[in-house]
């Protein structure tokens, strides 16, 4: 079917970056180059309301290409939030309502044309809970590719390969890719959940707290897998365990009661916070 192609996507199709506009007929590549000229995410003056509940009060929020972002703070301070608001989650659930911007590479994801589908291949998303589908380690991997329109045996075989090895399950997976993935380990599963992710070629990889049902073992193997994945891909992860941030992450932002306190490189934040609520909160005196 052929669609109408907006400004937007025509500038995005002539300066690389993501394309969030369904293209015309014929044209495959939909845009997997980012586009550095804008922050990979950003947000302003965002706020998000539940009804009555005011979740988000005014995020100011740039989040850097190919780097990794924790974001941390006490249970129900809007973090996940804040992550749904990058592919358009929220809109899923009654009653709520946001005000400012959200941008993806300087997109406003509120603008009319906005292809909900492409968005949330080119921003894809990680739960909590794995959730690999009751079907084969292949068929879980698949799945988008095929529903995207991939058709040619090798080329499935060859994402098949490629995803499962970023996500570093090649290796334990290669000899049954044929047996369901619900026989996997927890760990594997949820890596399995992140190849998934990688073969629909998303640009910004969004994680809800991918390791927090995890044993040491399983989640060591995670983040082992997201440092590898940042050379490639931005990467922004909610997460509960303050050490894990600090392994991992790049940047972090801090957020309370629906507000962002702080943001700054890991490092600093964990060594020399600037801010005395972030302070207290690394240090473990509330959250
Ligand atoms: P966090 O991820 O930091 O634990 P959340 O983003 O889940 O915080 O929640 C922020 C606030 O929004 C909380 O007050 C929570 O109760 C509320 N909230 C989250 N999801 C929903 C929802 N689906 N419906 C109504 N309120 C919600």
């Amino acid at each position: 079917m052929s669609h109408q192609i907006s400004g937007l996507a025509r500038e995005a199709q002539h300066g690389a970056g993501v394309v969030l506009q369904r293209q015309p007929a014929g044209d495959e590549d939909e845009g997997t180059q980012m586009n550095e000229k804008h922050p990979a995410l950003e947000s302003k003056g965002l706020h998000l309301y539940y009804g009555d509940t005011h979740a988000l009060c005014g995020i100011d929020l740039e989040i850097q290409h190919r780097q990794i972002t924790a974001l941390i703070g006490p249970s129900g301070c809007g973090k996940s939030t804040f992550l749904r608001c990058f592919n358009r989650m929220n809109d899923m659930i009654d009653g709520v309502r946001t005000e400012g911007e959200i941008l993806v590479e300087g997109h406003n994801l509120h603008d009319a044309d906005v292809d909900l589908e492409l968005l949330r291949k080119r921003v894809g998303m990680v739960f909590q809970k794995s959730n690999p589908f009751p079907m084969s380690i292949r068929d879980n991997i698949t799945y988008g590719p095929r529903m995207a329109g991939v058709r040619d045996r090798r080329e499935l075989v060859d994402i098949v390969e490629k995803s499962l090895r970023q996500a570093d399950l090649w290796e334990e997976v290669r000899d049954r890719l044929d047996s369901s993935a619900l026989d996997l380990s927890g760990g594997q599963q949820q890596r399995l959940c992140i190849a998934r992710t990688l073969a629909n070629e998303p640009q910004i990889l969004l994680l809800d707290e991918p390791a927090s049902a995890l044993d040491p073992i399983s989640t060591a193997k995670v983040e082992e897998t997201l440092l590898q994945l940042k050379d490639d891909y931005t990467i922004v992860i909610v997460t509960h365990n303050l050490q894990q941030a600090a392994r991992i992450a790049d940047s972090t932002a801090f957020f309370m009661l629906g507000e962002l306190v702080d943001h700054s490189n890991t490092t600093e934040m964990f060594t020399n916070p600037q801010k005395k609520l972030t302070e207290e909160y690394i240090t473990g005196r509330f959250g």
